[in-house]
């Protein structure tokens, strides 16, 4: 019997391995069951190339706990090691460095272990001892028997065994006994084998026996050794990749489509990506994606490491280039991992260029149920955004859909301002924009229907991105306004008209909730609407964004702006000019002029106080005066206007028609309405 230390430059390596690989103990399971795996394909391998030339016999691996003696087996029919095998691979670790590199990743156990290739070694986070029976494939080799109690020291001998291959013994540690539960080991198997590619068999298949599961005589195998994502996608039928799907993902409604990739450069890469439809609710769910290298499980905490909008699909991901012992912050800092990650995003881009491409009409079918996915990529992505500007649709009020570019092509003539900038014009409810929408479109614009949840974010996006474009929603000015295509045109009122007929205006306007008024004129034409109701594009943009990020409550909480546009070219609009000109334009006339007078008197005090560089002078009385003659001028145009049911009905047709109308004002304005017949 030999004797000897492990090759590590670490006195006591084992404690160390064992204290900081805490949190992570578990794994030792699939380590030993990969390593199986691994030496069971090796094997084949070297049938295929007749280096081998024996007998396969059945290739399976096992894993057996016996509670008695407290041990876990995991027993393959692989190469088998003889002793200098063992020499080489187990006794002689690689370490250089091992000190300084555990101080640097103490806190991480994955990383420690794939920095080491230390996978068999971590059989001992839950043994108090370790045993490798082993018998070679090669011709004549003897059986070794390896044994080692967690201290660097360890034994090796001679051993009679029959069976090529090789079992790994472990005698558990007191305090990891939960490793001798079959149900235990069932659930670890599941999460790290499920997909192995040579058969895992471990306890025995149950059966309802006398109200209760019992054990059968037959095998249990935990793994389907070909998962879907191997096979051919010309050998798959929909109802593979459905089925499969449903396995993977119990409980979920079957998805919308599938990508199925296949690549072998400039790296390896299998796997399927699934399309699930999303709900109103926006449920990202982060462990969607199964990330495996070499059907073994590494992770399904995909965040940093596949392109951040995959995380609403689900399926699997396959990379022999994904290392597998590796924690997630490793894995987002590794650079295959980033190249993977930015690879995937470009194949999910061909597939679905390929998919509006071959089936356009199929494409734009399922858009408004894509669309999240695609825009989601385009927001978080700047190179999916390139390649997704080919096959991003823009979708009409009246479902139409369009490219980018056909859209610019549309719009050109129509829609470019007065600066050369072209305006495109959208809707978010088709229902409660309905009047502006029909007037945009009298006017020969077309409008868009953006009423996704991401689709706020789009605007801006798109905005950015393509040149000389400016969304503008529809209901955010006067149809007139909306693309301003030539200077305003005057009003021809004047000054004073126009602060007189504010207050008229104003005053008439009723309680809306979170709402504030501006009220504002304009020579639109004869024939429009004798006033307009209009939300600024860009408050009503901070206050969308505000819904949206809990951060932003400030401009959540502000009321909204609207403006009230009075057109003056109407002719019942001219007429409540004409009359209150008539009836208040002497009286209002006098305050105004005393006002303007006022002012005069004041601003010119302060100006030669400043030309002397002196304090300006304080002025209280005029200014007095001043807030006295506004409120004589407020009182004026408000006791006037009380009894114009006219400028109420214009204003309150405004509201009704951008759906601000309601409660008591809309009984009022009923009645009113009724009166005025
Ligand atoms: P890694 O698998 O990362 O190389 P391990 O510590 O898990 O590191 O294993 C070291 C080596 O020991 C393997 O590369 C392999 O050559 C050998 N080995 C481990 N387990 C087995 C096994 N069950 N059968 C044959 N060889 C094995």
């Amino acid at each position: 019997m030999a004797t000897g230390k492990i090759g590590v430059t670490t006195e006591n390596i084992f404690p160390v391995i064992k204290k900081f690989l805490y949190s992570d103990h578990e794994i030792f399971l699939r380590e030993l069951v990969s390593n199986a795996v691994d030496a069971t394909q090796k094997l084949r391998t070297l049938a295929t190339f007749g280096e081998f030339k024996g007998e396969l016999g059945t290739l399976d691996v096992r894993v057996d706990v016996d509670k008695e003696k407290g041990t876990l087996t995991v027993t393959d029919r692989g190469i088998g090691m003889d002793r200098e095998d063992v020499d080489k691979y187990i006794n002689q670790i690689a370490f250089s460095g091992a000190e300084e590199f555990l101080e640097k990743y103490k806190d991480n156990a994955n990383n420690i272990i794939g920095h080491f290739g230390l996978g068999f070694y971590s059989a001992f986070m839950v043994s108090k001892k370790v045993e490798i029976r082993s018998l070679s494939y090669k011709e004549g080799a003897k059986g070794v028997l390896w044994t080692c109690d967690g201290s660097p020291e360890y034994s090796m001998e001679d051993y009679d065994k029959s069976d090529r291959g090789t079992e790994i013994v472990l005698y558990l540690d007191d305090d990891s006994k939960e490793f001798l539960e079959q149900q235990r080991i069932d659930t670890l198997l599941r999460k790290y084998c499920r997909f192995l590619p040579v058969p895992v068999i471990s306890g025995k298949v149950q059966e309802w026996k006398d109200g209760k599961m019992e054990d059968t005589d037959k095998d249990k195998v935990v793994n389907a050794t070909e998962p879907l994502w191997t096979k051919k996608p010309a050998d798959l039928t929909d109802e593979d990749y459905l089925q499969f799907y449903h396995e993977l993902m119990p409980g979920q409604d079957d998805p919308m489509f599938w990508i199925h990739l296949n690549v072998d450069y400039p790296f390896t890469l299998t796997g399927i990506l699934y399309f699930p439809k999303i709900k109103n609710e926006f449920d990202v769910r982060k462990d969607r994606i199964q990330l495996y290298c070499n059907q073994v499980f590494v992770t399904d905490q995909v965040e940093g490491v596949v392109p951040e909008f995959m995380t609403l699909m689900q399926g699997v991901i396959d990379s022999p280039d994904i290392p597998l012992n590796v924690s997630r912050s490793y894995l987002q800092a590794d650079t295959a991992v980033k190249k993977i990650s930015g690879y995937i995003s470009k194949k999910v881009a061909e597939k679905l260029d390929s998919m509006f491409k071959s089936d356009r009409k199929a494409f734009e079918d399922k858009w408004d149920d894509i669309k999240v996915f695609i825009e989601y990529g385009m927001l978080t992505d700047e190179k999916f955004f390139e390649s997704a500007r080919k096959f991003y649709l823009l979708k009409d009020v009246n479902d139409k859909y369009f490219t980018l570019d056909e859209y610019h092509t549309l719009v050109e003539g129509e829609q470019k301002d007065k600066d050369g900038r072209l305006i495109y014009l959208y809707a978010t409810d088709k229902t409660a924009q309905h009047s502006y929408i029909k007037a945009a479109e009298e006017k020969g614009y077309s409008v868009l229907l953006l009423d996704g949840q991401l689709e706020p974010h789009m605007v801006g996006l798109l905005e950015s991105k393509l040149e000389n474009v400016g969304f503008v929603r529809v209901d955010s000015d006067t149809p007139e306004r909306l693309i301003r295509k030539e200077e305003e045109k005057s009003t021809g009122l004047t000054e004073n008209q126009t602060e007189v007929l504010t207050i008229l205006f104003r005053s008439q306007i009723p309680e809306v909730d979170k709402a504030e008024f501006m009220v504002g004129f304009d020579a639109i034409s004869a024939d429009a609407a004798p006033a307009t109701v209009t939300q600024n594009e860009f408050m009503r943009r901070m206050k969308d964004m505000a819904a949206m990020q809990p951060g932003m409550s400030f401009y959540g909480d502000m009321p909204a702006n609207y403006s009230l546009t009075v057109n003056t070219d109407q002719p019942a609009v001219k007429t409540i000019i004409e009359e209150a000109d008539k009836a208040l334009g002497s009286e209002t006339g006098a305050i105004l002029k005393e006002i303007s007078d006022l002012n005069a008197e004041i601003s010119a005090a302060s100006k030669e106080a400043q030309d002397k560089k002196e304090k300006a002078p304080e002025m209280k009385e005029q200014n007095e005066k001043v807030a006295e003659l506004r409120k004589k001028l407020d009182e004026t145009v408000k006791g006037y206007a009380a009894g114009q049911p006219k400028v109420r009905q214009v204003i309150d047709l405004a509201l009704l028609q951008s759906g601000l109308l309601k409660g008591a004002a809309l009984s009022e304005f009923i009645s009113r309405s009724a009166r005025l017949l």
